[in-house]
């Protein structure tokens, strides 16, 4: 019997110990990224020529890149790496890759599939943020970490999670002027955050170090706001912001340049178009794809690991990789893979467990601030690739009775632009049920649309790896 064709989609941590754990057992995966290099978010790579060392690009991450990388590179001979390749669909065992270069797109037959597709920022809509100088976190993370830029001369920093305090301290370190951090979180967490935030006292204690850290640079910090507007003109771009601090108090701040970002997404539309069941997470009020602990989706054959499937964070997306590359193994009766699978499984659980506590602590001490959704100023634009602002999506419940978003996105174009409502489906989500008074998972979420990012209209499709 020859042996079974399994791909793996992102080389991010969950990617690349998805990946280590198959050549271990004696496969030969196939790796697909869309990026031109490995490492994921955390541990992107700089750009060829650029020479900043482990310790000025990932701070006290930067152990844990080096061996990322290292391990990476030992991977290389033993598996079918496909970088700067974009997983633009699934079909009934068959994964769509087109490489960037390239007008022609690959059908891939696989015997198991691996989503490790990460994440991106969470995005709450604010009157003024689609005018130039208007970024998300994770967007004003990578100008610098990969092209080592700020994103402007004064930057103020928006939203709520531990990516806004992080990104703020690696702009500090940089050198950057940072004005303000405005955090729209509660001034005190509610107690029972506490109890999972404890659970990695080691996180915890790096979290509150940067607090004091970025007031200690001169940095404002306010905790509470209400964001009101992001000001500037269309053809000279953002000049400040207004926020209403914790005791109600209107506060502006002079900036070039505003960082947003409350905590992040699941990057799902892959699973989504794997046909996999999803289901609502009341805590952080996003749709996520159905796992068992293991990370089988309710597809047999696809498995969900990382940020993708549960945001857990860099070592949470190792552990699940792994365990992910494990439990497919296991499935496909590799006995190899099996018996490591019998042997790591429980002590692998029990760390993504703990992780998992963690996150929940994060989601109640930062909570998504869905109320400031119904504050929303008509005029506000929700849907920046389309120009569709919260007025038009109100007008679609009230006038036109839609309740559910995949009928608004008829009705007004939004979520269809470029980003296919990665960036706005959340919000919209939060417009709809505050105006229409009905809950927001009743509202539904984007179905996935293939391609799940754009892609040359000439893209032709030639066949490749028979299943066995
Ligand atoms: C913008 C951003 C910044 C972050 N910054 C930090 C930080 O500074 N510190 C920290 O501790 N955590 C950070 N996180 C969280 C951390 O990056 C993640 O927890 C961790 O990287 C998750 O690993 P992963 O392998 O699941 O996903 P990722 O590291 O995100 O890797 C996913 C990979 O999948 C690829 N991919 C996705 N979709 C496709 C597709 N359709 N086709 C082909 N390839 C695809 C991507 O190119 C990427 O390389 C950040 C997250 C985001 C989104």
């Amino acid at each position: 019997m020859s042996a079974p064709t399994v791909v793996v989609v992102g080389t991010g941590p969950a990617g690349v110990r998805a990946a280590q754990a198959l050549v271990e057992a004696g496969l030969r995966p196939i790796l697909i990224d869309e990026g031109l290099r490995d490492g994921g978010q955390i541990y992107r790579r700089q750009p060829e020529g650029f020479k900043r060392d482990y310790a000025v690009l990932y701070g006290g991450e930067a152990s844990k890149a080096h061996d990322l990388h290292q391990t990476f590179e030992a991977l290389r001979q033993h598996v079918d790496y496909r970088s700067e390749t974009l997983a633009w669909n699934i079909t009934e065992g068959h994964l769509h890759t087109v490489q960037s270069s390239q007008a022609h797109s690959e059908e891939i037959a696989f015997d198991a599939l691996i989503i490790c597709s990460g994440a991106t920022d969470r995005l709450m809509p604010v009157q003024g943020w689609n005018l130039a100088g208007c970024f998300s976190l994770g967007a004003a993370q990578i100008a610098l970490k990969a092209q080592a830029c700020s994103i402007g001369s004064r930057v103020v920093f928006l939203g709520s999670g531990p990516l806004l305090y992080l990104v703020a301290s690696q702009y500090v370190k940089a050198g950057a002027k940072v004005v303000a951090v405005l955090d729209t979180a509660p001034l005190i967490p509610p107690l029972a955050a506490l109890r999972g935030l404890l659970s990695r006292p080691l996180l915890l204690w790096r979290g509150l170090q940067m607090m004091v850290q970025l007031k200690l640079a001169g940095v404002a910090l306010l905790k509470g706001v209400k964001p009101l507007r992001i000001e500037g003109l269309p053809d000279q771009g953002v000049s400040g912001i207004v926020v209403s601090d914790s005791a109600g108090r209107e506060r502006q701040f002079s900036t070039d340049a505003v960082g947003m970002g409350w905590h992040l997404r699941a990057e799902s539309q892959l699973a989504d178009l794997a046909a996999c069941e999803f289901s609502f997470e009341p805590m952080s009020r996003q749709w996520l794809p159905r796992i068992d602990p293991d990370g089988r989706s309710s597809q047999a054959g696809v498995y969900l690991a990382g940020d993708g499937a549960r945001i857990l964070g860099a070592d949470g997306a190792e552990a699940a990789g792994r365990l992910a590359a494990l439990a497919a193994m296991s499935d496909l009766q590799q006995s190899t893979g099996r018996a490591q699978y019998q042997l790591e499984r429980d002590r692998l659980r029990q760390q993504l467990a703990q992780m998992d506590q963690f996150r929940r602590g994060l989601a109640q001490a930062f909570p998504w601030p869905y109320q400031h959704a119904e504050a929303l100023p008509d005029e506000a634009v929700v849907c920046r690739c389309e120009a569709i602002s919260a007025g038009e999506l109100r007008r679609c419940v009230q006038e036109l009775g839609s309740r559910e978003l995949n009928h608004v996105k008829a009705f007004s174009r939004v979520g269809m632009g470029r980003c296919q409502g990665r960036y706005c489906g959340h919000a919209a989500a939060e417009v709809i049920a505050a105006v229409a008074h009905i809950p927001v998972e009743t509202v539904g979420r984007l179905r996935g649309q293939a391609p799940v990012k754009p892609m040359l209209m000439n893209a032709r499709e030639v066949s490749s790896g028979a299943r066995s």
